[in-house]
C-alpha cells in the first residue's frame, strides 16, 4: 500500500463485530467504510417492526458485560440513551444484564456515530489484484477496491469467500455455530396477559428461552409479547421447516411449556437465524488470513455473547492499526 496515504480499509459486517472494528479504527486515525448486506445496523442484536407496527427483539435478549472494554462501552451507551439496565424475574444469575433503548438494535448505535457505513452492500466475492483487494457486490456492477477487509461476519460467511486459503478453511472448520429458530407473538389487547415470569427458560423441549417483550423496560406498549426462542437441537433438527409450519410448531410448544391456556393471539411469526449460536469457538480474537491485509472476526472467535463479537472487533482494530506505518 502506498506509505503516504492512509490504507483503505474496508469492514464488512454492521453488526457489533464490524462497528467495534470501524469505531476502534476511527479512534486511531484510520478511517473505514462498512458494508452490510442489509438495511439497518445490529446484525443479530436485531429489532423487528412487524407490518401491523408491534416490535420484537427477536435476535439477541440482552448483553451481558464480564470485561472492562464492553463494561464501558455499556456505560457509554446508557449515558447516551442508548441503553439500560433489565431487571428481570424468572432468572437468578445476579448478572447485569443490559438492552438496547428503546430497540436492542439501539445498542450498537453510538458504535455507529459518525462512521461511513453502506448499507444494501452484499459482498459476493473479493479477489486480489496487485496490491489491493476489489469487493464485488450483489446490489451493484461498482466494484470498490481497499488495501485491507476485515470480514466481520458469522463464521460460515467468512468460509464463503475464503474458499482460496486453505489455512483459514482449516481454522473456520473447527468453529461450530448452532441456527435458533425464533417466534414473535403478540396477544389481543382485549384480554388478559398470560401471567408468566418476565422470563422462562425450559430446560426440556423444543423451546429454550421465553421472554416479555412487555416486562422489559421502555416497551410496555400494549399489546402484551412474548419472544421464544428453540433449542439449538430443535431447530437444527427444524432447520428447512418454513415459516407458517415452525409458527405453529412453536405456538404449540409455547402452550405445552407454559401448562396454561393462553389469550388470543393477534400476530405470531417466525423468523429463522441460521447461524445464531457459538457451539465451539474459534479460541482466539481473530482470524488473520493473508498477512496484514485479510482478516476475519466475530462473535463466533471467543464465544456466543454481544460481549465475544465487541472483544473481536475491537482486537481486530487494534491489530490493523500496529501494522499501519
Ligand atoms: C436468537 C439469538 C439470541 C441471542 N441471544 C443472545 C443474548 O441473549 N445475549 C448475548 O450476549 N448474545 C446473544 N446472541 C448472540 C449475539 O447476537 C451475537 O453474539 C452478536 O450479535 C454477534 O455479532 P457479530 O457482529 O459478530 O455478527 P452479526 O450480528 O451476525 O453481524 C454480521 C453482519 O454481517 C452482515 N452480513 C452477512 N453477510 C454479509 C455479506 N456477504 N456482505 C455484507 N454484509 C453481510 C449481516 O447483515 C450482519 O449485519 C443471540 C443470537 C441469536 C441469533
Amino acid at each position: 500500500m502506498p506509505s503516504a496515504c492512509p490504507p483503505r480499509i474496508a469492514v464488512i459486517g454492521a453488526g457489533i463485530t464490524g462497528l467495534a472494528c470501524a469505531s476502534r479504527l476511527a479512534a486511531a486515525g484510520l478511517p473505514s467504510v462498512v458494508f452490510d448486506k442489509s438495511r439497518g445496523l445490529g446484525g443479530r442484536i436485531a429489532t423487528r417492526r412487524a407490518s401491523d407496527g408491534l416490535t420484537f427483539d427477536h435476535g439477541a435478549q440482552f448483553a451481558t458485560a464480564r470485561g472492562p472494554a464492553f463494561a464501558g462501552y455499556m456505560r457509554d451507551a446508557m449515558t447516551r440513551g442508548a441503553a439500560r439496565l433489565w431487571t428481570t424475574s424468572g432468572t437468578s444469575d445476579g448478572e447485569p444484564r443490559y438492552l438496547g433503548s428503546p430497540g436492542m438494535s439501539a445498542l450498537v448505535r453510538p458504535l455507529a456515530e459518525n462512521l461511513d457505513i453502506r448499507s444494501r452492500h452484499t459482498l459476493t466475492s473479493l479477489r486480489r489484484s496487485g496490491c489491493e483487494w476489489q469487493l464485488s457486490f450483489a446490489e451493484t456492477a461498482r466494484t470498490e477496491v481497499a488495501d485491507i477487509v476485515a470480514l466481520c461476519l458469522p463464521a460460515p460467511q467468512v468460509g464463503a469467500l475464503v474458499q482460496g486459503f486453505p489455512d483459514a478453511m482449516t481454522a473456520l472448520s473447527g468453529v461450530e455455530i448452532a441456527p435458533c429458530w425464533a417466534l414473535m407473538v403478540a396477544f389481543e389487547t382485549a384480554g388478559p396477559a398470560p401471567a408468566l415470569p418476565d422470563v422462562l427458560v425450559p430446560d426440556a423441549g423444543p423451546l429454550s428461552w421465553i421472554a416479555s417483550e412487555s416486562a422489559k423496560p421502555g416497551r410496555t406498549d400494549a399489546p402484551p409479547r412474548l419472544v421464544l426462542h428453540a433449542s439449538a437441537k430443535w431447530s437444527t433438527a427444524n432447520l428447512e421447516l418454513g415459516d407458517e409450519a415452525a409458527t405453529r410448531a412453536l405456538l404449540a410448544a409455547l402452550r405445552d411449556s407454559v401448562g396454561m391456556s393462553l389469550p388470543g393471539i393477534a400476530h405470531a411469526s417466525a423468523h429463522r437465524w441460521r447461524h445464531a449460536k457459538t457451539l465451539t469457538s474459534l479460541g482466539a480474537p481473530f482470524l488473520s488470513i493473508e498477512a496484514n491485509t485479510l482478516f476475519a472476526g466475530g462473535d463466533w472467535c471467543l464465544g456466543a455473547r454481544v460481549e465475544c463479537g465487541f472483544d473481536s472487533g475491537f482486537a481486530l482494530a487494534e491489530r490493523i492499526a500496529e501494522t499501519v506505518p
